[in-house]
């Protein structure tokens, strides 16, 4: 069974340190909620486990399957088995989804096996094909250009796209809620519900409740000021969403901003 594990993590970025001792572990077939307010450092983590260089790890560790994924390129890491999506997903004019998808997914059959020959053209249109009518995509969507002109909805829909046919041991998805209406919402959930298994793992990071309507976490957390401060079940997300996170900062003693 993978498992990613953080321990005691410190981030600096840009001088300025933004994880505090950060410490969280992620097992396949778990569903973890990483919540927090703004600015708090949630996608300094998501970037941080991906190997964004401006994200400067400057103490604690974090491990993946036993590995020491510090030290790996991110392709390395995404080949072990983890994913991120992104808050922001960019743009890639020139390359279509359907190109890109490819790529990505021959990229990860030559990590495994050099002598590896890649999908079929046959092989990966039927499975593209399977994964867009999962998340109700249009066909049209793989020959246009990655994230070019997407709106917000499509562009977190085509971040779990990549997820469901890379097939991740681990996922990160970094608020891909935010800015979805009720029914893209969905559709995104259904994705991350469709994967849920004892294969995999994820690690939602969500600045509301909503989300969690659709994906039960097992286990929700709360970030504040670069640590993880408390942990529990769904029912913490549920006292976030009607208390806030006022008695989190009372509580760790953190100043109300
Ligand atoms: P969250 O995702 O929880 O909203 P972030 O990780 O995006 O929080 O940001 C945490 C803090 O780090 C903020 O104070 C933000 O201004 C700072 N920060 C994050 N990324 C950068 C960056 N690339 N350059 C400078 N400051 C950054
Ligand atoms: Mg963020």
């Amino acid at each position: 069974m993978s498992e990613l594990m953080i321990k005691d993590l410190h981030v600096n970025v840009e001088g300025n340190e933004i994880l505090k001792g950060l410490s969280l572990t992620v097992r396949q077939g778990e569903i973890h909620a990483l919540m927090g307010p703004n600015g708090t450092g949630k996608s300094t983590l998501a970037y941080t486990l991906m190997g964004h260089p401006n994200y400067e790890v400057t103490g604690g560790e974090v491990l993946f399957k036993g590995q020491n994924i510090l030290e790996l390129a991110p392709d390395e890491r995404a080949h072990l088995g983890l994913f991120l999506a992104f808050q922001y997903p960019v743009a890639i004019p020139g390359v279509t989804v359907a190109n890109f998808l490819r790529t990505a997914i021959n990229a990860h059959r030559k990590a495994a096996d050099p002598e590896d020959k890649g999908i079929s053209i046959p092989e990966f249109r039927k499975l593209l094909k399977e994964r867009m009518d999962l998340l109700q995509m249009e066909h049209s969507v793989a020959g246009r250009y990655l994230n070019d002109g997407f709106s917000g909805g499509e562009k977190k829909r085509a971040e779990i796209l990549q997820m469901v046919t890379l097939q991740p041991e681990i996922a990160i998805l970094d608020e891909t809620d935010s800015g979805l209406d009720i029914d893209a919402l969905r559709i995104v959930a259904e994705g991350v519900n469709a994967m849920r298994g004892a294969a995999f793992g994820a690690l939602v990071i969500t600045h509301y409740q909503r989300i969690l309507n659709y994906i039960q976490p097992d286990f929700v957390h709360v970030m504040l000021d670069g640590r993880v401060v408390e942990s529990g079940g769904p029912e913490l997300a549920h006292r976030l969403e009607a208390d806030g996170y006022d008695w989190l900062r009372e509580k760790h003693s953190q100043v109300a901003v």
